[in-house]
C-alpha cells in the first residue's frame, strides 16, 4: 500500500489591522509564518495583492512553491456567507460590502480557497488543535478591541442562515446601557471589550478619579492592558472597570451555558493577558448563576493558540473537507 503524500495548506487571517499567513501541515504544524499590517484603507485590490504577497513569503520560508499547496483557508473579519464565499459586511474592512473574496483570491492565487469568519475559524482551531480538543459542543469567545464568537454544535460550526450567527458580543447585558458600535445599547461588547474599558477609563481620567492611570497614560497609549496594570497597583477606578467588565462577561457566559449546555467554553483574545482580573471572576459569576446540570462537566478554558487560532482553524476546516485533499 503506497501512502499518498498529504498536501500542505496555506492559511491567512485577515483582520482590520493585522494580516497573518502561514504554511501548515494538515495536522496543524505551522512551518512558516508571515505577519504584516493589513492596511485595509488601501482598498480591495491592494489587500488582495498584499494577501498574495504575504502567502508567497511564508511559502518561500517553508521552502515550497505556492502552486504546491493543496488549498488556502482564509479567516476574515466580518459577516461571511460561507456557501458563496462572500464577505457580506465588515466594519473592520472599510467599504467592503458583498465582496466575493473567495473567488477573487482563487483567481489571484490560482488555488482552491475556503473562506470563513475569523472568530468561527478561531473557535474551530481551539476545538481541533487547542484548549477545546475532544469537545463535542463548544462556545468560543474572543475579547480584544471587540468581542467575537464561534458556536460549535456536534463538532460542526453553526453559521446561521446568512453567516451572521455567533455574534456573541452583541448579547444585551444592560438594557439602556452604553451604546455599542452595532447601534444597540448595553451589548456585552459595549461593556467588556478592550475598547469599552478604554471609554470608561477616559471618563475616569476626565473626572480626575484615577491619578495613577493619568501618570501611566502620560507615557504610553491608554489600553485595556494599561488599565489592568493600574488595577494591579491598587487603582480603585481601574479595579472597578475590570470588576464591571468581568461581571458582564460572567452574565453573558451564564446565558450561553443556559442556551447551549456546552462541554467547553474557550476564551481567547488579548484580554486574557489580564485573566486574573476578568477570566476568573467571570467564571465565578457564571458558576453562581447557572443550574447544576449544565455546570456538571463544563470546562471553562483559556485559549491555547493565541493569534494563530484563526489560521489553524482554517487548516482544520480544509483538512476535514475531502475536496481539498485533507
Ligand atoms: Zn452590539
Amino acid at each position: 500500500l503506497s501512502r499518498q503524500k498529504r498536501p500542505l495548506f496555506g492559511a491567512i487571517d485577515l483582520g482590520g489591522t493585522k494580516l497573518l499567513s502561514v504554511i501548515a501541515t494538515p495536522d496543524g504544524e505551522i512551518l512558516a509564518r508571515d505577519r504584516r499590517p493589513s492596511q485595509t484603507q488601501e482598498g480591495l485590490e491592494a489587500i488582495l495583492a498584499r494577501m498574495a504577497g504575504s502567502l508567497d513569503s511564508a511559502a518561500e520560508e517553508a521552502g515550497v512553491q505556492p502552486s504546491q499547496l493543496g488549498a488556502v483557508g482564509v479567516a476574515s473579519a466580518g459577516a461571511i456567507n460561507f456557501d458563496r464565499g462572500i464577505v457580506s459586511e465588515a466594519p473592520q474592512l472599510p467599504g467592503w460590502q458583498d465582496v466575493p473574496l473567495r473567488d477573487l483570491l482563487q483567481e489571484q492565487l490560482q488555488l482552491p480557497v475556503l473562506l470563513d469568519n475569523d472568530a468561527n475559524a478561531a473557535g474551530f482551531g481551539e476545538l481541533t488543535f487547542g484548549a477545546g480538543r475532544g469537545s463535542r459542543h463548544l462556545i468560543y469567545l474572543t475579547i480584544s478591541t471587540g468581542i467575537g464568537g464561534g458556536i460549535i454544535i456536534d463538532g460542526q460550526l453553526y453559521r446561521g442562515k446568512s453567516g451572521a450567527a455567533a455574534e456573541l458580543g452583541h448579547i444585551v447585558i444592560d438594557m439602556g446601557g452604553p451604546v455599542c458600535p452595532c447601534g444597540a445599547r448595553g451589548c456585552l461588547e459595549a461593556i467588556a471589550s478592550g475598547t469599552a474599558m478604554v471609554w470608561r477609563a477616559q471618563e475616569a481620567l476626565e473626572q480626575g478619579r484615577s491619578p495613577l492611570l493619568a501618570q501611566l497614560a502620560a507615557e504610553e497609549p491608554l489600553t485595556a492592558e494599561l488599565i489592568a496594570r493600574a488595577a494591579r497597583q491598587g487603582d480603585e477606578a481601574c479595579t472597578e472597570i475590570y470588576r464591571v467588565a468581568a461581571f458582564a462577561l460572567g452574565n453573558a457566559l451564564a446565558s450561553y451555558v443556559s442556551i447551549f449546555d456546552p462541554n467547553a467554553i474557550v476564551l481567547g483574545g488579548g484580554i486574557m493577558n489580564s485573566s486574573e482580573l476578568i477570566f476568573e471572576p467571570a467564571r465565578r459569576t457564571m458558576e453562581g448563576m447557572v443550574r447544576r446540570l449544565p455546570l456538571q462537566g463544563l470546562r471553562v478554558l483559556k485559549g491555547e493558540l493565541g493569534d494563530e487560532s484563526g489560521v489553524l482553524g482554517m487548516v482544520a476546516l480544509l483538512r476535514r473537507d475531502r475536496t481539498f485533499g485533507g
